[in-house]
């Protein structure tokens, strides 16, 4: 099918897998970011893949994520011929902590969930066993949920990753801030700093700048920016021995030797800034369940904008009234993960008409008023 060229706009996590699954599908594909590919969440978030919790798990974001989960297995290898770079993707144990009986009901769901996922397992381990693997938690464990074959990547050199490969395989990656798109019959063309560029199709990836393409569509786009921020720690003594979760907090060992920590839900606008408020309560609240970070030193403070809907779904589909025009966005926590998904899901939807992954429940057509 001749789609003419696709636009990806935006070049963080999703819009990158878009246009590398799209190239590689034969695809003529321009990549258009405003700043540089990776700059906003998708080149800061901690990295962490994992299928097993999060709005819609279990439930309609279950099969996207697990789907996900299972390709950034393969894309590591892939990616990393392609390209050269080793993003560091690897399995990492996770273990969720439990310090009273209501947490480990709170961890049971995901327990039973990991029974689904080909190559992780899941085991309870008391709170002696905890202290074993992990001397330094804190005393005051009960129990902690070990997840064996949980993935740990470098977000930034993965999405960086995906746009060199879009590139080696023609893609046309450029520095652009899109400000609209027109239609006019049946030409389609996308407005930017640098001019306007003719379009066959195009896929609109703009993390929580998303509610920017409202007005140039004239149909609701309800993303949001969630704001959260990261520590990266020097400790004393080794790394902790596995990724560790209490609550939305946690606590793992990354391939830069230093020890990332997180984090923080803020609904704050856009500012981006890292805030002295976010350093201590994100020290506070790691500390409590790992006590070493509060000997540590922060070598880095990252804060960034999740993209995030009403309903804490992603935004994955077709824009009524505008043929060729689709939307990827709305990942919130788990926009790493699911990149794969998206963009296959995108790249499908441009060159075929249809998803071969179920998207259907993220139709933009939810947030549209009915007629
Ligand atoms: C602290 C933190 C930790 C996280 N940890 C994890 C994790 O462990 N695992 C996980 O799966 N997820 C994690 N996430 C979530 C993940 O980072 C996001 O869901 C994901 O990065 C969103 O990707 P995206 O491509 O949709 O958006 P973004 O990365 O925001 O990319 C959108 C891009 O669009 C560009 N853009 C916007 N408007 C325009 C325009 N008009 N013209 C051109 N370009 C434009 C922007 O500059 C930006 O580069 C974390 C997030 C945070 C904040």
């Amino acid at each position: 099918m001749d789609t003419g060229d696709v636009i990806v706009i935006g070049g963080g996590a999703v819009g990158c897998a878009a246009a590398y699954f799209l190239a590689k599908d034969g695809a003529r594909v321009t990549l258009l970011e405003k700043d540089a590919v990776a700059s906003a969440a998708s080149g800061y978030a901690m990295g962490l893949l994992s299928p097993l919790s999060g709005a819609g798990i279990p439930g309609p974001l279950e099969e996207l994520s697990l789907q996900g989960f299972y390709a950034h297995r393969d894309l590591a290898a892939e990616l990393k011929e392609a390209t050269g770079v080793d993003y560091h993707a690897r399995p990492q144990d996770s273990l969720n902590l439990a310090f009273s009986e209501e947490d480990a009901r709170g961890l049971e769901v995901i327990a039973d969930y990991c029974q689904k996922v080909d190559g992780v397992s899941s085991r309870w381990l008391d709170g002696s066993d905890v202290m074993a693997l992990e001397p330094r938690i804190s005393p005051s464990v009960w129990k902690g949920l070990l997840i064996e074959g949980a993935w740990l990547l470098d977000a930034d050199l993965y999405t960086r990753a995906l746009a060199e490969a879009a590139r080696r395989l023609g893609a046309d990656v450029r520095q652009a801030r899109v400000t609209g798109l027109k239609r006019s019959g049946s030409n389609l063309s996308v407005q930017t700093s640098d001019g306007s560029l003719e379009a066959g199709s195009v896929v609109l990836a703009l993390g929580p700048w998303a509610g920017d393409a409202s007005s140039w569509l004239g149909v609701p786009v309800p993303i949001s920016p969630l704001k959260g921020q990261i520590l990266r720690m020097d400790i004393p003594g080794p790394p902790p021995a596995c990724s560790l979760n209490y609550a939305s907090n946690y606590a793992g060992a990354k391939a830069d030797g230093l020890v990332w920590i997180g984090t923080t839900e803020e609904r704050v606008g856009f500012d981006d800034r890292p805030t002295e408020e976010a350093r201590a309560a994100i020290l506070r609240s790691v500390a409590a369940f790992f006590p070493p970070v509060a000997e540590g030193t922060v070598a880095r403070q990252t804060a960034c904008l999740r993209p995030v809907a009403p309903d804490g779904l992603p935004i994955i589909g077709g824009v009524a009234g505008w043929d060729g025009v689709y939307l990827a966005t709305g990942a919130g926590r788990k926009g790493i993960v699911l990149s794969p998904s998206m963009g296959r899901a995108a790249a499908d939807l441009v060159l075929e008409g249809r998803s071969r992954l179920p998207v259907d429940a993220f139709s933009p057509a939810r947030f549209q008023p009915a007629a």
